[in-house]
């Protein structure tokens, strides 16, 4: 009985606690919860605005326990923003409030809302309370403000505290570069970001200008920025083409072509793939409004709320990407809100476990009772029995009196019904969880089972068992050690009670998984004597456990072991000093399977190239899918690269004949870096980054091979990123300069011609280094450009200094055929500067034909219809083939220096004078290149070479300088 007094008050003082808190929940607020109210927000934009369903949520939030009816009119000014339009809108809302019951207040998002409210509101709103939110304009919303009925709060980024966030997650940051464009959103941004400057004192301020650029070379520019810099991205809608892209394809760029996290401070990418930052809730920006509203409601005169001008912006980050640059999690605030964060398991399946343990302690409980009435049970019974016999002699003795007897028989029949009673609960308990009881005599080590246990193991056990009998028969010997030791402890007493999971093989040899719990009951003299417990068939917990591994370490396209998997297995080969490799398989043009043929089936080439990789798989090889399209491979090699070579050959074996997907037939390339542990490194981020070096050294190669990591990659790589940010340096600040050597007729001796040669002012690196770099970089289309501008320019200089005219060459990378618009570049350049195209003469190299065919033909065509001459340069260097001059639209022949070099000796000397005459038969010209020795010149002159060009005349030299033998005779000089 006192048993249930105390439950009957612990379930009251849970009540009286429950409507404690209720009450306190809803005394927040003294405004009468039983008036309905109407408002009315009236947003600028439309739902379908990015911003807008979060402002209504926030808004909703609030109001949700008040009867308030909330309607929404949406002015959709980003789509039209005309007058008529404004006028059709406060036409329409004029109709609707002469209609409709009148709204009690109004709220207004975004400013084209606000300035409507402001411009209307004597005629639609006259004394109604007007609440404002996410407003830019600050000055606009002073001016509302000064009206008694108008409040609200504003919008303000937190470029600074984004910035502050970003120091402090990179210590070792110099600078910060924002990304901008020309449009005006991002001219005020630029504007917003210098603002914040003097707040910095360590941090240099910088911008990259998209509209500078190409997005392509922009994404080089993007790939050259290092860690010391904090990288902002604020707007790139628009490029130097005046191209326009969305949010979403400029966070696409960013993500693909960065090494360093991608700030945000405001929506739009975080969560896709930028990092994040500080930036505008509207949710909260919604609940702030709301707020205000409620408050009037409550009686707060709105003339005395101020506008708020701290606008409630929150941290957002991508938890994935604070994960891959390894930011220390400590630092992030604690109200920040992560994006991509998986809950933990105890988190995911709380509820679950927090009802699985609250079953088993209910069940513990109830079997704990109905044991301990079972005990009492006994008790009570032989202390009957005894009665009942003292009552039989009693009877025999005294012959008592059958009332007595009655009532003694009306007790037992009580408590033969009270027994089976608790004996149907017991039932339904063990039924109920497929679980059985047990109890074990401890002086004669029997085991009692009640006879559920024959469900659980599948066959029936005898009523006493022996226990080692049992343990034998049943467990397997590992976990049967495991129970024996827990049994021990519980009766030398360092533990309370059994508590083991255990397997069991039933008779089809099935596995099952056996929680066995049991407590001990003492008995008067305090000595052990029994346990008594339960046995419960967890088997499908378990197999839900192990899914759940399965799932956070497995991809879920392609089943194969994730990223997460393969850095465990990695770091454990490090931490036991093992060696191996490291493969980075990255499938060659997938963007393209995704592009034409669509995601689903990409994914299907993912899924069958995971299965035919997995099939390559042995003791010696582990695999996992990376991401995307990138499968990362260990192989345990122990050191001998043979066995590497043979795992490399299994997998080009595995990936040589075509995939048959949806009837289609398609051949999968690739391209993979390998890297040795620990002889390359003994740090697994940075073993991947070798294997993602040597990766993408296949790629620039051409792609479709493989590629051990050498430490020289990242040499050349850091070079080559020196390289082309002086040649972007010379660009922007006229770091280039052309020096001229002359071009001098064999038989006259005069100078005939110059050839533009390009150097850069303040180094000493040659254009034979840093060309090929520009290519790569992209930089060549704007190189070329200069050249050409230049060049032209130093004709029309020298025609106006009265010069006579003489043509200048200039050399054109087979790169620049990718500068589409260079024809009409080169024609207004000649018009500008009003000069003859026949003066201008474009060198070119065979290489060019190996580049798109027909582009390449109609180019040369169109050039040579301009009258601009072409030269074939490094003739002897390539191909060189002759049948390539009988359909090149070509005025001459450039013999490279290492032919002469090789065929001017005295018995080579025909080879040359038959290439000249082939070249003159096909009616074009031959400079010959590189010419030191005056027997070279004779020779030529002899064999009836043209004209030569070479350091036995002069080297390359400057403006000044050339003007000095502009009209020089150099033949006179030798003779
Ligand atoms: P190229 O077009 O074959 O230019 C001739 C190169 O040979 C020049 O080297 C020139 O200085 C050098 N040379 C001329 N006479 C002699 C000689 O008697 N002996 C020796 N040993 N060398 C001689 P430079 O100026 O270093 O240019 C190297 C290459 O860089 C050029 O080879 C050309 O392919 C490229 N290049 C130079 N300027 C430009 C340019 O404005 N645009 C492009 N796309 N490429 C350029
Ligand atoms: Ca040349
Ligand atoms: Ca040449």
């Amino acid at each position: 009985m006192r048993k249930y007094m105390s439950i009957k008050k612990s379930v009251l003082i849970i009540l009286c606690f429950y409507a404690f808190v209720a009450i306190n929940i809803f005394a927040d607020s003294t405004y009468e919860a039983e008036e309905q109210k109407n408002v009315l927000f009236i947003s600028s934009y439309t739902e379908n605005f990015m911003t807008v369903p979060d402002q209504i949520q926030g808004i909703k939030f609030i109001f949700e326990p008040y009867p308030i009816n909330l309607d929404i009119e949406y002015m959709d000014s980003k789509r039209i923003d005309t007058k008529e339009h404004k006028q059709l809108f406060y036409q329409m809302l004029k109709n609707k409030l002469n209609n409709l019951t009148p709204y009690d207040a109004v709220i207004v998002g975004d400013d084209n809302a606000l300035q409507f409210a402001m411009d209307y509101q004597q005629s639609l709103f006259k004394d109604l309370p007007i609440v404002f939110f996410c407003i830019n304009d600050f000055d606009r919303a002073r001016v509302a403000a000064k009206s008694n009925h108008i409040t609200g709060l504003v919008e303000a980024v937190s470029l600074k505290e984004t910035i502050e966030i970003a120091q402090k997650f990179n210590p070792l940051a110099k600078k910060v570069v924002a990304i901008i464009d020309n449009t005006l959103t991002g001219k005020g941004d630029k504007e917003q970001f210098y603002n914040t400057k003097d707040h910095f004192k360590t941090l240099t301020f910088e911008d990259l200008n998209v509209s500078n650029y190409t997005f392509k070379e922009f994404e080089m520019i993007l790939q050259e920025i290092e860690e010391d810099t904090i990288l902002l991205y604020l707007s790139m809608f628009q490029d130097k083409t005046e191209k326009a892209i969305s949010i979403d394809e400029a966070v696409e760029i960013l993500k693909s072509n960065t090494k360093v996290p991608v700030y945000r401070a405001s929506i739009g990418g975080v969560g896709t793939g930028l990092l994040g930052g500080k930036m505008i809730s509207y949710f909260e920006q919604g609940k702030s409004a709301a707020q205000i509203i409620i408050d009037v409601f409550d009686g707060v005169p709105i003339e005395s709320i101020e506008v708020v001008l701290e606008s409630p912006n929150k941290y957002i980050f991508d938890y994935d990407i604070i994960k891959k640059y390894n930011i220390n999690e400590q630092l992030i605030p604690d109200d920040a809100v992560l994006i991509n964060r998986k809950p933990t398991f105890f988190q995911q399946y709380k509820t679950m476990l927090i009802i699985m343990f609250l079953i088993i302690t209910f069940f513990v409980l109830v079997i704990f009772f109905i044991i301990r009435d079972n005990i009492r049970r006994r008790a009570i019974e032989r202390a009957l029995q005894e009665s009942h016999e003292e009552l039989t002699t009693l009877y025999e003795e005294l012959t008592a009196t059958e009332e007595e007897l009655r009532s003694q028989y009306n007790e037992i029949q009580r408590y033969t019904e009270k027994l089976e009673n608790l004996q149907q609960k017991y039932e339904i308990a063990i039924k109920g969880t497929n679980s059985a009881v047990w109890e074990m005599n401890l002086e004669n080590k029997k085991l009692y089972f009640s006879k559920e246990v024959s469900n659980i193991l599948n066959r029936s056990i005898q009523e006493n068992e022996d226990v080692n009998l049992v343990l034998e028969q049943f467990l397997l010997p590992e976990d049967r050690a495991l129970l024996v030791k827990n049994y021990t402890e519980v009766i030398n007493g360092t533990k309370q009670e059994i508590y083991t999971q255990v397997r069991i093989k039933d008779q089809e040899g099935n596995l099952k998984w056996l929680l066995v719990s049991g407590k001990h009951l003492t008995n008067l003299g305090g000595r052990l004597k029994f346990i008594n417990g339960i046995v419960l068939d967890i088997t499908k917990f378990k197999e839900q456990e192990a899914y759940i591994e399965h799932l956070a370490f497995h991809d879920s396209l392609t089943h194969l072991p994730n990223r997460i998997y393969f850095m465990n297995k990695l770091k454990e080969e490090l931490e036991q000093a093992k060696k191996g490799a490291v493969l980075l398989l990255d499938l060659d043009n997938f963007k393209e399977i995704n592009d034409i043929l669509g995601h689903t089936y990409g994914d299907m080439v993912l899924q069958e190239v995971a299965k035919r990789l997995n099939n390559c798989v042995d003791q010696k090889m582990f695999i996992s899918r990376f991401g995307g399209d990138e499968f990362l491979i260990l192989i345990y090699d122990e050191g001998d690269s043979k066995i590497t070579d043979h795992y490399i050959n299994k997998i080009r074996h595995a990936l040589k004949t075509a995939l048959a997907i949806k009837e289609e037939e398609i051949h999968i390339h690739y391209s993979m870096g390998i890297t040795r542990y620990p002889h390359d490194s003994n740090e697994a981020n940075q073993l991947i980054m070798n294997a993602d070096t040597a990766m993408y050294k296949v790629k620039n190669l051409g792609k479709n091979n493989h590629m051990f990591f050498d430490h020289k990659m990242t040499e050349n790589l850091r070079e080559k990123a020196y390289i082309s940010a002086i040649l972007r340096k010379a660009l922007r600040e006229e770091g280039f300069i052309l020096m001229y050597q002359p071009q001098v007729c064999v038989e006259t001796g005069e100078v005939v011609g110059f050839e533009a040669l390009l150097r850069l002012k303040d180094h000493s690196i040659g254009p034979n280094l840093f060309i090929p770099i520009a290519e790569e970089a992209g930089l060549i289309i704007e190189i070329g450009r200069w050249v050409t501008k230049e060049a032209i320019r130093q004709i029309a200089c020298w025609r106006e200094r009265g010069f006579g005219l003489k043509p200048v060459a200039i050399n054109f990378s087979t790169k620049q055929l990718r500068d589409d618009k260079y024809l009409d570049f080169l024609e207004k350049m000649l018009n500008d500067n009003k000069v003859d195209p026949k003066y201008l003469e474009i060198e070119i190299t065979e290489s060019i034909l190996l580049e798109r065919k027909e582009d390449t033909t109609s180019f040369l065509n169109e050039l040579k219809l301009k009258g601009v001459k072409i030269a074939l340069d490094d003739f002897g260097t390539g191909y060189s083939s002759l049948s390539y001059l009988t359909f090149m639209p070509v005025d001459k022949i450039k013999l490279d220096k290492s032919l002469s070099d090789r065929f001017l000796e005295m018995e080579n000397i025909k080879v040359m004078d038959s290439i000249i005459s082939l070249v003159h038969s096909l009616k074009l010209q031959v400079t010959a290149e590189g010419i030191e020795e005056v027997e070279q010149y004779r020779r030529l002159k002899i064999g009836g070479c043209d004209y030569i060009q070479g350091y036995l005349f002069s080297k390359p030299l400057k403006v000044e300088e050339i003007e000095k033998v502009y009209n020089y005779n150099y033949v006179e000089t030798i003779k």
